[in-house]
């Protein structure tokens, strides 16, 4: 029988992802790039400018576990890419250095010949179509360089063109399971400067993370490149108060949209354009369906792939848990969403609109089960009055009205919330209108004015904990997120326990093919059905455990490739049990349908 196959299957919590890594370190002006197989082989992409090297990429490199460096590569031959790659070179072993070639580059000196010696022969020109291998199924792929662009013979008229050096970039697109990532050096889009983007985007088509060429600047990052590769997070480096206003408004305009926001992150503030988030060095973990990253001040998101569908929310999922409408600094406004229902939420497609405006998610973010999300004004810190990571909405595409307005949340033509406030509404001048009652509706009996501080001085509690919530107990919940077979680490169920009446009490997972008529335990009803399925599973390793102070668990159930079980509709639901005594069931969960992956 089928089912027997569940008997084998290695239930274990789920983890961070593990397995390719990409640090994005602040150089200040420049890129600088490490990436690290799952294997832990590692290519340095660009190494920022002079001094940078030494003093933020090798620290970075440290902080990975980076003892030898597989590849070096140059994108191009300006010092805010290459100035800091000696410094690399001379810290750590390397085994080869790859560059665009030697084609005009008689002028250079100073950064080059640095560069040139310090490469000395284990110095190689890349081809079209070369694969790195970075070893666990993980790589990069040239698509350009130089003027050639993977799949035509006819190189680029890009010598004669302004700022040539910048057309010339190495472009290579980083593949680990379903991740991707574009990294493409200064590469050129247009206006004065030749239209490389174009030709190089078709290329390589989707990904999910884009480094912004040349920083930011509008000189790159096309309509016809966005449109094309269409990534969900665009990762800016520049540095902080440039002068060269980077990244320049139109660019950030292109990225982020009122019918497209992406995540936009950058290393520092930049020049003082709002709208994006900034991060400092930011590490991106993937496991090939879905992604975090950090910053510096260790604050996290997760995202998924842009292959993963999840679950999408339904009205009553996602709520509106605190909002700042007025605050002291004028990027100082956020929408803090929630996930109330059992399982991780895909928020992208998430339609937020106030009376003048409106924007719609398009990162993928999974919002775990009892977790919120900042939605921002502004994601600089140091202008939006101290906030912890946030996403940040297009510059001015809602402004919440001080006195009165309607926030609503929702999702295709599915509204999920509406918030109305007007006068004698919690909140105000420097303070935010925090949710009681998560589990209850948005009327206004249910927010009260934030009685606690954050950041620079207004009152919030932005991205954690309400000050004005008891802590209500949270029903039993369970839910499923799905992970059929074609995903990476194979087909898989992921099953999520969230209550935070029961820390530290056992906890069990049950599952049947039908959920009628129940298992009576004393005066609780499991509802699940007493069947051959509940019978695999019922005290079964992995599926029994504690609940933890953080309130949520996760397992991961794998299903093996033609385990017979695929398309087989099922329950599950969590309860919580006494294992010393007379069997005692306090509180069940409601039952929850899944299908077999
Ligand atoms: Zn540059």
């Amino acid at each position: 029988m089928a089912l027997s196959t569940l008997a084998q299957s290695q239930v274990r919590p789920v983890g961070s992802p593990n397995g390719l890594r990409i640090a994005f370190v602040n150089v200040q002006w420049g890129d600088g790039i490490v990436i690290v197989g799952p294997t832990g082989t590692c290519m340095v992409f660009d190494g920022g400018p002079n001094g940078m090297g030494t003093q933020a990429m090798v620290p970075a490199m440290k902080k990975l576990g980076v003892s030898r460096i597989r590849y070096v590569v140059a994108s191009h031959y300006h010092g805010d890419h290459i100035g800091g790659i000696d410094e690399v070179m001379n810290a750590l072993p390397f085994d080869e250095v790859w560059d665009r070639g030697t084609r005009n580059t008689s002028g250079f000196a100073g950064s080059y010949t640095t560069y040139v010696n310090a490469a000395g022969s284990k110095r190689k020109t890349v081809s079209l179509g070369q694969v790195f291998d970075l070893g666990g199924g993980a790589k990069a792929t040239v698509l350009a360089y130089d003027g050639n662009v993977l799949g035509s013979s006819t190189r680029h008229a890009i010598d004669s063109t302004s700022n040539y050096e910048n057309s010339a970039s190495i472009v290579v697109r980083v593949d680990y399971g379903d991740f991707s990532c574009w990294l493409g050096g200064d590469l050129t889009g247009g206006g004065s400067r030749y239209d490389m983007e174009t030709p190089v985007s078709r290329v390589c088509g989707d990904v999910d993370v884009y480094l912004a060429n040349h920083h930011g600047w509008d000189d790159g990052s096309n309509q016809n490149l966005l449109d094309t590769i269409d990534p969900e997070v665009c990762v800016i480096s520049c540095s902080h108060k440039n002068t060269h206003n980077v990244p320049h408004r139109a660019t950030l305009d292109r990225m982020s949209t009122t019918t497209k926001n992406r995540l936009v992150i950058s290393t520092t503030p930049g020049a003082g354009e709002p709208g994006f988030t900034s991060g400092g060095t930011m590490l991106l973990a993937t496991d090939g369906w879905r992604y975090t990253i950090s910053s510096e001040t260790g604050a996290s998101v997760e995202l998924y792939t842009d292959e993963f569908a999840g679950n999408t929310p339904t009205p009553g999922d996602l709520v509106i848990s605190e909002f700042q409408r007025e605050p002291s600094f004028f990027w100082g406004e956020y929408i803090e969403v929630f996930n109330r229902s059992g399982s991780p939420i895909n928020l992208r497609g998430l339609v937020v609109r106030a009376n003048n405006g409106s924007f719609e998610v398009a990162a993928p973010y999974r919002l775990l089960p009892r977790r919120s999300l900042l939605l921002a004004q502004h994601g600089d810190a140091s202008r939006n009055g101290g906030l912890p990571f946030a996403h940040s909405w297009p510059a001015r595409a809602v402004i919440l009205h001080d006195d009165a307005d309607n926030i609503e949340v929702a999702h295709g033509s599915k509204s999920l919330e509406r918030v109305s406030y007007g006068s004698g509404f919690a909140g105000g001048l420097g303070k935010a209108a925090e949710r009681v009652d998560v589990e209850i509706g948005a009327a206004s009996n249910n927010f009260e004015t934030a009685t606690r501080t954050y950041g620079s001085k207004d009152y919030g509690t932005p991205g954690a904990a309400n000050s004005v919530a008891s802590p209500l107990a949270w029903p039993l919940r369970v839910g499923v997120e799905r992970l059929d077979a074609a995903t990476p680490g194979g087909g898989a169920l992921h099953f999520f326990e969230s209550t935070n009446r029961w820390t530290g009490k056992v906890i069990a997972l049950g599952l049947s093919l039908g959920k009628t008529p129940g298992i009576p335990v004393g005066p609780t009803l499991i509802p699940l059905r007493a069947d051959a399925l509940f019978a695999i599973v019922d005290g079964a390793p992995g599926f029994v455990g504690v609940v933890p102070p953080e309130g949520l668990q996760a397992i991961r159930l794998p299903i093996p490739k033609n385990s017979g079980l695929t398309g087989l509709p099922a329950f599950c639901a969590c309860y919580i049990y006494d294992p010393k005594g007379p069997p005692f069931v306090p509180e069940a969960s409601d039952a929850v349908r899944f299908v077999f992956p």
